[in-house]
C-alpha cells in the first residue's frame, strides 16, 4: 500500500463529486483478499496503537475524526475494528441522534462543539454536523435557505478549529444500495441484530436518490484543504476497515511526535 493508494480517495477540495462515478467495490489500494486484508489490518492495528499511546503521553496533537454515511453504510462496525486495542483514555466517540429540545432551543453547532478533541485526544464523531446538511435537507427539517448557508458556517467552524491546532479527517463510507438491502435483511434475519433494525431505516431507504445528492453536495462543498473529506469504498468491510485505519495511522505517523521526558533528571536514580 503506497500513499499515492490513500490519495485516490481524498476528495480534492473543489472538485464536484459525483457518487454514481465512485465503485463502492473499488479495491485498487491492497492487493490480496478478505484473508490478507484482516491480517494487514491487524499490523495496522499495532502500529496505530503505539502512535497512539505517543500521542496520549506527548498531549500536543489533537485528532478529529468523523464518519458519515447511510444507514447500515459501517460507521460502528469501523469504530470496532479500526480502533481494536487503542488506549481507551485517549480516545472518545461521540454519537450524534436527533436533536433533544434542549439541542433543538440552540444553533446547529453548539452540541458539537463541547465533543471536540483537546491535548492528545482522539475523538470520533459517529454522525456530526453533517446531520444538519443530510437529513436535514432531505425532510427539509429547515428551509433550504437555512439549510444552504451551513456549508459554509461548517468550513469556517472546520478551519478555526484546524488554526487552532486540531487534525480534521473526515470519511464517508460509500456502500451501494444492493449492499444496504442486504445488510438490512441480515439485521432482519437475526435476533441478535434486531436492536439495530429500525423501520424508520426503511422509509430513510425510500429517499436513497435524495440522500446520495444530500451526500455529493456535502462532498462537493465541504472538503478543503484544512478538512479533507475521503470517500471509502464501504460493500466490503475489511477493505473499508484497512484504507480508513491505514490514513489513520499515516496521518498520526506524519505528526512526528515525541515521548515527553520526564521533569527530573533521571539518570543514576535507583528502584531499591
Ligand atoms: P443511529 O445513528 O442509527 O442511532 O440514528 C440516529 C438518528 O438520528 C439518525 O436517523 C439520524 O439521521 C438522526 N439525527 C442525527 N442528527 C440529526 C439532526 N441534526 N437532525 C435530525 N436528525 C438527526
Ligand atoms: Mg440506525
Amino acid at each position: 500500500m503506497t500513499d499515492s493508494a490513500f490519495q485516490r480517495y481524498r476528495i480534492e477540495p473543489g472538485s464536484v463529486v459525483s457518487l454514481s462515478e465512485i465503485d463502492p467495490r473499488d479495491g485498487v489500494a491492497f492487493e490480496g483478499d478478505k484473508d490478507d486484508g484482516r491480517k494487514a489490518l491487524k499490523a495496522v492495528n499495532r502500529r496505530f496503537e503505539e502512535l497512539q499511546e505517543l500521542m496520549f503521553a506527548e498531549g500536543r496533537r489533537r485528532l478529529l475524526v468523523v464518519l458519515q454515511a447511510t444507514d447500515t453504510g459501517g460507521k460502528d462496525g469501523t469504530i470496532r475494528q479500526v480502533f481494536d486495542g487503542v488506549n481507551p483514555q485517549g480516545v472518545k466517540v461521540a454519537s450524534f441522534k436527533r436533536p433533544t429540545s434542549a439541542e433543538l432551543a440552540h444553533d446547529y453547532l453548539w452540541r458539537v462543539h463541547p465533543g471536540v478533541p483537546g491535548n492528545g485526544e482522539i475523538v470520533i464523531f459517529n454522525r456530526s454536523h453533517y446531520e444538519d446538511v443530510l437529513v436535514v435537507r432531505v425532510h427539509d427539517l429547515v428551509p433550504e435557505e437555512r439549510w444552504s448557508r451551513r456549508y459554509r458556517h461548517i468550513n469556517e467552524f472546520e478551519r478555526m478549529l484546524a488554526d487552532e491546532g486540531t487534525t480534521i479527517l473526515k470519511f464517508f463510507l460509500h456502500i451501494s444500495k444492493d449492499e444496504q438491502k442486504e445488510r438490512l435483511q441480515a439485521r432482519l434475519d437475526n435476533p441478535a441484530k434486531h436492536w439495530k433494525f429500525s423501520l424508520g431505516d426503511l422509509a430513510e431507504r425510500e429517499h436513497w436518490d435524495d440522500y446520495q445528492a444530500a451526500f455529493e453536495a456535502m462532498l462537493t462543498e465541504t472538503s478543503t484543504d484544512w478538512a479533507p473529506w475521503y470517500v471509502v469504498p464501504a460493500d466490503r468491510k475489511w477493505y473499508r476497515d484497512l484504507m480508513i485505519g491505514s490514513i489513520l495511522a499515516n496521518t498520526l505517523e506524519s505528526f512526528d511526535m515525541q515521548f515527553p521526558p520526564n521533569e527530573d533528571d533521571l539518570t543514576g536514580v535507583v528502584v531499591e
